[in-house]
């Protein structure tokens, strides 16, 4: 079969591709192939009741499918530059901002509609934060929730399933380059297209890495970032998550002057699994439904770490901690501040005893024996900075769970289209390097759509 374009993997990236693709121009035949399932068939397995842990599923239904590491996220799209990706390096700021805004009406006009839009504008946190030395970064925040993301992508679907090919269970092995394009080699078969675009986002990581290698595409090493999530009564944070739902805190450290962040807050949330390639880390969502909302909070407090001589594998490094974490405790590991701080571990009785009632089963145990002293020192001393702004914050039973790694890809060399060094070969979202949230990835979508269709405006 020839296509015009081949869009390889079906997250925000991939669905906002087809999306405008479509739209600018209903003419193009368009194919999108995903690895992973149909959004209703996505099911992970683990109940905590029959199904405990990961069992290593032939495509992961949490990263992979309709809907991409989004499907089942907390849905928060945050508009701003100032985190999430660096798609203003390629496309310019203005352009970024508009493009985000434009995915949001999309959002909206799918079953996003009556979903809260937060706001850190002339809000009085920025003064309290910088007086406690923590600095409260700008940024509007759409909040769908996992629920209303849900239905989002069902919309979105059911829009696109007549205009463009979905092929599922369909992972791609390989790229080649032919005489009128590229020809793409997938389980059982192959499609050649003009133009392609590939959006396997972090799950496609490796493979994005092999293409690069073969096809002589330049990259360049990213950082990985490091540390815990912290859960919290709801209460402790709520003047904050009423009025902002995340706010994206950094501090900088006095001992060591590095920076550290929160994180995905979650407001009302829970502690969830997080399954990379067999190496389970910790991450965590919220539901917009009152009814499916806990007592508490959760955010990551994170610190990146970039190597580059003579040691450049980032993300080897965070694995390394991360499977030390699951060879200790089976999995996450979960630990009372109070314990931290007084250098034990932390054991079942406390955590019973302890007034915050954890939302993910973990292993009790020690986040001292798994994260890096500086790592580790840069987030007490933060736990203890955010006391000043929410106090409780430094409770003894705020609970740390172990290890939060966020994975980057390495960054591929495109341009201002988004394009690799082959003409009509694209590579956008988080398999780029480039974006690391679902309002960039999808951004970049409508970009390099615009891009191919010869209409950027
Ligand atoms: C639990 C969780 C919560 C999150 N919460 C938020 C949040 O609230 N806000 C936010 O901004 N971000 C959040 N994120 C991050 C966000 O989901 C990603 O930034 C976003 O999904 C990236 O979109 P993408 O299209 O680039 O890649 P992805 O969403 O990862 O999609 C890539 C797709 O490509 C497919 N694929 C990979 N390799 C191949 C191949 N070889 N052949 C065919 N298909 C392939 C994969 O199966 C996958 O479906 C969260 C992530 C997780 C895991």
């Amino acid at each position: 079969m020839k296509y015009d374009v081949i869009i390889i993997g079906a997250g925000p990236g991939g669905i906002f591709s087809a999306y405008e693709l479509v739209k600018q121009n209903e003419n193009l035949k368009i194919a999108i192939f995903e690895a992973g399932n149909p959004l209703e068939k996505r099911k992970c397995p683990i109940d905590g009741k029959k199904v405990k842990s990961c069992i290593g599923c032939p495509t992961c239904a949490i990263m992979s499918g309709f809907g991409g590491a989004g499907a089942f996220s907390d849905g928060k799209y945050n508009i701003t530059n100032a985190f999430g990706g660096t798609l203003y390096e390629h496309i310019g700021r203005d352009r970024a901002i508009e493009l985000m805004r434009y995915v949001d009406d999309i959002n909206m006009s799918h079953g996003g509609e009556g979903t809260k839009m937060y706001s850190t504008a002339g809000t009085k946190f920025k003064k309290l934060c910088m007086q406690n030395k923590l600095n409260l970064l700008d940024a509007s925040v759409r909040h769908l929730g996992t629920d209303i993301n849900y239905i989002v992508l069902e919309n979105l679907y059911a829009e696109l399933k007549d205009k463009v090919d979905f092929k599922f269970r369909c992972e791609v092995e390989r790229l080649e380059i032919v005489e009128s394009g590229y020809r793409v080699h997938y389980t059982g078969g192959t499609d050649d297209c003009e133009k392609c675009v590939v959006s396997v986002g972090r799950s496609g990581s490796a493979w994005m890495q092999k293409v690069c290698e073969e096809l002589a595409i330049p990259t360049s090493s990213n950082r990985v970032d490091l540390g815990v999530r912290v859960e919290i009564p709801a209460e402790i944070f709520s003047h904050l998550t009423d009025e902002l739902y995340e706010s994206k805190i950094v501090y900088r450290t006095e001992k060591f002057e590095d920076n550290v962040r929160t994180f995905c807050m979650n407001p009302y949330g829970i502690v969830v699994n997080e399954n990379t390639k067999g190496i389970v880390t910790v991450n965590g969502h919220s539901y917009e439904d009152p009814g499916k909302q806990t007592e508490n909070t959760n955010f990551a407090l994170l610190v990146s770490k970039h190597f580059s001589e003579p040691f450049k594998d980032s993300n080897g490094y965070g694995e390394s901690i991360a499977r030390l974490s699951n060879m200790l405790g089976g999995g996450v590991i979960v630990q009372r501040f109070g314990d931290l701080i007084r250098g034990r571990r932390s054991n079942e009785k406390r955590i019973e005893e302890g007034l915050v009632r954890p939302t993910l089963a973990a292993t009790p145990g020690d986040l001292s024996l798994v994260l890096p002293k500086r790592i580790l020192d840069g987030i007490i001393e933060m736990i203890y900075a955010l006391d000043k702004i929410a106090p409780g914050t430094a409770n003894d039973d705020t609970l740390l769970y172990g290890v939060e790694v966020k994975f980057y890809n390495m960054e591929v060399e495109i341009d201002e289209n988004l394009e690799t060094v082959h003409k009509g070969l694209y590579v956008i979202g988080d398999g780029s390097g480039v974006t690391h949230s679902l309002s960039h990835a999808s951004a970049s979508g409508v970009h390099v759509a615009r891009c191919i269709a010869g209409n950027q405006g």
